[in-house]
């Protein structure tokens, strides 16, 4: 039978195992297999050269028992429903994982930022947010940045917000530019999160930093911030890669002098003739291995292939649930995205509060909340899968999907 690798209906399997062992019944999975509300929007644009092109975008909002939802919006070519839908369920999850006061969301548009002016992606972003103003807002529901996104675009879907609010409206969006209401710590704090599950897992499994031979995949946000927490913390960063090829050095490459190097869309091998493939950048010899690029890369295919003892997943996805069989049979321990990608959300929830509150904490003070609920959230993680005996996936399932479930049941929801 061929590898099932569509993002949705494997993310409602594991929400369904999930919800099986926690004890809760048939009717909590039909709550929580698909999003509450999805939107689809379509965008027109006068581009440069004068035609008028239209975009469709979506919004999708999974749960909101909780509180408001809350989940970024990437610009990418093959944003899809169900992509969309699945990326919303591992918000809510994550906020679990995390404890946070959020139900899950998504947001995308069908779009290649690479081949547009700033001008024409600046439209885009003011039409998104005029389609979706509805729908969203400070307490309903809180965009952020995503694949292809960044703090530009959202000051401009702020601004766009706010001209239409009337009011100044910080919180409606976060990943802002530091003078618009964004936090100290937000840009490098899904890395954080990443590093500080890099740093427990080999605890886990007696594995020093300094030294440790780290293979990176993605050199966007997330991958080149780690890249360098990593090298910082005396570690081999061995391999990096971007979509065009990898670049691997068994010494350990010259972090600093690639991330100088390195484009705002987080290319860099272009500029370089020994290359090898993402393929055999994944099947490199190394202890640690971290896919920060797209979804699907560790599959039934390459899964026994894999020489690394931990995986730690910072994209959305990486690891199809036959790979993550195959990964645990062998031993492997392996991170989950929706806990190991969860420090983004987590100060992103810091920024709103700060926007709500309208006093601002220091970089400091934030990489110390962040630490302490990224801690708390691996070894509640780790505590269930060991005692449970299961992987930590499925146990991240659990610690993720119970708040919600909790919240919708004494809402007399289910
Ligand atoms: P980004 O756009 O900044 O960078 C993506 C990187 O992946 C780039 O280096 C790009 O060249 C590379 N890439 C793209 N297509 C590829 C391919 N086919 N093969 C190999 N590499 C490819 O994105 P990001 O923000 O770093 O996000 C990376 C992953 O982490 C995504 O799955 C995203 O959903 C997840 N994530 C990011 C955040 C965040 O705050 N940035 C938070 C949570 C999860």
């Amino acid at each position: 039978m061929a590898e099932n690798l569509n993002l949705f209906t494997s993310t409602q399997d594991v929400i369904q195992d999930a919800l099986n062992k926690l004890g809760y019944d048939e009717g909590m999975f039909e709550l929580l297999k698909e999003p509450l509300r999805m939107l689809e929007v379509r965008i027109p644009i006068k581009m440069d050269d004068g035609k008028v092109k239209v975009y469709t975008g979506y919004r999708a909002q999974h749960n909101d028992a909780v509180g408001p939802t809350k989940g970024g919006v990437r610009f990418h070519p093959e944003v899809s429903e169900d992509e969309m839908k699945a990326l919303s369920m591992w918000m809510t999850l994550k906020c679990g994982i995390v404890d946070l006061p959020y139900g899950g969301a998504k947001g995308g548009i069908i779009c290649d930022p690479r081949q547009m002016s700033m001008n024409e992606i600046e439209k885009l972003s003011r039409g998104y947010v005029r389609a979706i103003s509805q729908f969203v807002g400070p307490t309903k529901d809180i965009p952020a940045p995503d694949v292809f996104t960044n703090s530009q675009i959202m000051a401009w879907m702020m601004d766009e917000y706010s001209r239409m609010d009337e009011f100044n409206s910080p919180g409606f969006i976060t990943g802002k530019p530091i003078v618009l209401g964004g936090s100290q710590g937000r840009e490098r704090a899904t890395a954080q999160g990443v590093t500080i599950c890099v740093e427990e897992a080999a605890k886990k499994r007696g594995i020093e930093m300094k030294g440790a031979r780290i293979v990176i995949q993605g050199f966007g946000n997330a991958g080149s911030f780690l890249a360098k927490f990593m090298s910082d913390a005396g570690a081999k960063v061995i391999g990096i890669s971007d979509a065009y090829g990898a670049l691997h050095d068994p010494e350990g490459l010259d972090i600093d002098y690639l991330l100088d190097r390195r484009d705002s869309f987080g290319t860099v091998t272009t500029l370089f003739e020994n290359t090898i493939s993402n393929q055999e950048l994944l099947e490199l010899d190394c202890d640690i291995l971290v896919p920060a690029a797209i979804e699907n890369q560790i599959t039934a295919e390459n899964a026994h292939k894999i020489k690394a003892s931990i995986v730690v997943e910072a994209a959305n996805g990486p690891t199809t649930s036959e790979a993550t069989k195959i990964l645990t049979d062998r031993g492997i321990l392996l991170v989950p995205d929706v806990l190991a990608s969860a420090g983004g959300v987590t100060v992103s929830y810091f920024e709103w509060v700060q926007n709500n509150q309208g006093y601002y904490w220091t970089e400091e003070e934030v990489n110390e909340k962040l630490y302490k609920k990224m801690i708390t959230a691996f070894d509640n993680v780790y505590t269930v899968a060991t005692t449970r005996n299961i992987n930590m996936r499925l146990a991240a399932y659990m610690v993720g999907v119970r708040k919600t479930a909790e919240a919708a049941r004494f809402r007399g929801w289910v």
